[in-house]
């Protein structure tokens, strides 16, 4: 008979099986794991500094229920920060009411200040109302709205930094997306930290924990939430490319951590292209912009508004 598996770490059960480092470790040594991690990109990429107040965008997905919590536990080895999640209502009927009482269930457990931001109260009307007739366009409408409505948020609750939940999976996706479609500007775009005051830096903590590992830690934390899917979610080259990306990560491990490395070796051959070298203002908002109008003037233009 074969022994149960075992922790690299302490020899208890293991729970998991990390391809990457080749270790098996039980539930508390993959929680440590995965939060010195965390705590790691952070320091390393200087995403958090003392005084910093973060907005933390909380969907009341997975991604982002695991950042905050993460974020709360891991708070006072980064000095006086202070936190503040933002969640959007874009107006999803049968779909972001379920989101957001999980979001309001996090906050409220954690004791973390949570504001709501509505696209009906910021834009004028929901995301529902507002693509009658666009519903092909629906994740770009609904992109461009959700960033706005971030950057208002983060500036409203006077925070310095937007931290969202974007994890390896969706990085590693976002370069092979953007490299099959030859979007090289877009591939070396880096709008964290080195914003030069121009705009909010956004950061991602998350963005070398894989979607594995932050299912497992959300289970093993008890906040494991099973949601309903956005009705609108039609993204099919991201579909196709997720599908794929998992494949080559079982098969051959360390993949998607490649591609990551291979966007930071590109983007430091064009000598650390940031946002804040390629923007400029926009002509209606002043908002920071790649184009002369920014993409939510735009937005708002063609909606005729
Ligand atoms: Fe918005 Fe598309 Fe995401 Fe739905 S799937 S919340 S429409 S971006
Ligand atoms: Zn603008």
């Amino acid at each position: 008979m074969s022994s149960p598996l075992v922790c690299s770490v302490c020899g208890k059960p293991a729970v998991i099986y990390q391809r990457h480092s080749g270790r098996h470790l039980c539930g508390v040594h993959f929680c440590a794991d995965v939060e010195e991690h965390v705590a790691g990109t952070i320091k390393t990429h200087r995403m958090i500094t003392g005084y910093d107040r973060v907005a933390v965008a909380l969907s009341g997905g997975k991604d982002s229920t695991a950042l905050l919590l993460m974020l709360s536990r891991l708070l006072p080895s980064f000095g006086e920060v202070s936190l503040v999640a933002l969640t959007v209502d874009e107006g999803i009927s049968g779909y972001r009411e379920e989101t957001i009482r999980s979001a309001e269930w996090l906050t409220r457990k954690l004791g973390i200040e949570h504001h709501i931001l509505s696209f009906e109260a910021l834009f004028g009307d929901s995301l529902d109302t507002l693509l009658k007739d666009r519903e092909p366009r629906a994740c770009t409408i609904c992109g461009i709205l959700r960033k706005k409505a971030l950057v208002m948020g983060t500036q409203q609750a006077g925070a310095t930094k937007l931290a969202t939940g974007h994890n390896l999976d969706d990085e590693a996706q976002s370069v092979l997306m953007n490299t099959l479609r030859g979007d090289l500007s877009r591939l070396v775009r880096d709008s964290g930290v080195n914003s030069s005051g121009i705009f909010i830096p956004r950061i991602k903590p998350l963005r070398e924990i894989s979607e594995r590992e932050i299912a497992m830690y959300l289970m093993l934390n008890e906040a494991w939430t099973d949601l309903p899917e956005c009705p609108y979610s039609h993204h099919a080259l991201r579909r196709e490319v997720r599908s794929l990306l998992s494949g080559f990560e079982y098969r051959y491990p360390g993949t998607m951590l490649n591609l990551m490395k291979s966007k930071e070796k590109i983007r430091q051959s064009c000598s650390g292209t940031t946002d804040a070298d390629l923007l400029i203002r926009c002509r209606i908002c002043g908002d920071p912009s790649s184009g002369e109008i920014c993409q939510f003037c735009s937005l708002m233009q063609s909606l005729g508004r």
